[in-house]
């Protein structure tokens, strides 16, 4: 009986690894009706997986997002210390972008805009010639797509796991360096940090609005940042979003419109599914809002809160679970190292 007991406790997943389902569903969910508008899904909701659609891949196929979360995750396993851990995110993030590596299906098939100028412009212009340079991110203001923010998730799990304070000058330097691999415009990494300190909060195991309140403090105390915050993320640093009616979210791919879609989607539903489900059908860019919603719904509700179905569908899915199990693995590894390394 008491074997059972433990086997059952060792069996229970950990937020690391619901948050990474959670973030693969949650893409896999949106990619076949990315770019469709609000109306057309409220005349038909989509309330389950499905196949086809823009890209027509099959059911469970996952994207960009999720790719770029796996390159990340290789990376941190793949090294030790920070600046070979960054240049190697671009290596992969490379391999990706060429040889469909970290792909469902062996071939890169989407990739944001700015990423696809920066992962560019790093390889003719700074690899060559600077390989130890990591920064080659775009700073136009036009330049301010998710696409880092879609990949920044293991960041959060590295400070979390390494005891470093969010609100510590290494850990804003970290996420300003990972993002400014691709965006190096403020409004870019403002908005990676916002959803770090967020993960970080619910890996604390704060309630989803008390974590949100949580953020809203941390992010008005970055005095340097405060005319930004308060004009680009007014709502997210001052208002309570969840009170915030849904015609007045946005849902494209500007990294402020997701970011208040990912948050909104989380403070307004109370279920893995629900969260999913919310986020994709406001439209738009459905697979990026239901990956970065996914995750943060996996941490809240926990593995066992996420459709088994759902799980089933994942393309390629021992890849998947291996990569999460390792680098699972890993952060767990890194713990039992700092805390070794604080004594
Ligand atoms: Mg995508």
């Amino acid at each position: 009986m008491l074997n059972r007991l433990f086997k059952k406790k060792e069996e229970k997943k950990d937020p690391f690894v619901s948050g990474l389902y959670g973030f693969v569903i949650g893409d896999a969910f949106g990619l076949p009706i990315e770019f469709m508008n609000r109306d057309r899904l409220k005349q038909n909701p989509v309330t389950d997986m499905i196949p086809m659609g823009t890209y027509r891949f099959p059911i469970g196929t996952w994207s960009d997002d999720s790719s770029m979360i796996f390159a990340t995750m290789d990376a941190f396993k793949k090294e030790t210390e920070l600046p070979k851990i960054y240049r190697q995110m671009l290596r992969n993030f490379l391999d990706w972008k060429h040889r469909g590596e970290f792909t469902p299906n062996g071939e890169m098939f989407d990739i944001e805009k700015t990423t696809e100028i920066a992962l560019r412009r790093y390889q003719i212009q700074v690899l060559r010639d600077h390989p130890e340079h990591i920064s080659c991110g775009m700073t136009q203001l036009s330049s301010n797509g998710n696409g880092s923010l879609m990949r920044i998730l293991p960041v959060a799990f590295y400070l979390y796991q390494t005891d470093i304070d969010v609100m510590s000058k290494e850990a804003w330097e970290m996420v300003k360096t990972v993002s400014s691999m691709t965006h190096a415009h403020i409004y870019s990494v403002l908005g990676c940090y916002i959803y770090v300190i967020y993960v970080i909060e619910l890996l604390k195991g704060c309630e989803k609005h008390t974590a949100y309140q949580n953020m809203q403090e941390k992010i008005n105390q970055l005095e340097e940042y405060q005319e930004d915050l308060h004009s680009i993320y007014k709502r997210i640093s001052t208002v309570d979003l969840a009170t915030v009616k849904e015609e007045k979210i946005g849902s494209s791919g500007y990294i402020v419109e997701t970011l208040e879609a990912v948050l909104w989607s989380i403070l307004t539903t109370d279920s893995f599914s629900d969260a999913v489900v919310c986020a994709t059908n406001l439209g738009d860019d459905t697979d990026t809002i239901g990956a970065l919603t996914g995750a943060l719904a996996g941490i809240i509700y926990g593995y066992e809160a996420i459709p088994e179905k759902w799980l089933n569908y994942i393309k390629k899915r021992k890849w998947v679970d291996q990569e999460i199990a390792s680098f699972d693995q890993y952060l767990k590894q890194l713990s039992i190292e700092t805390k070794k390394s604080e004594e």
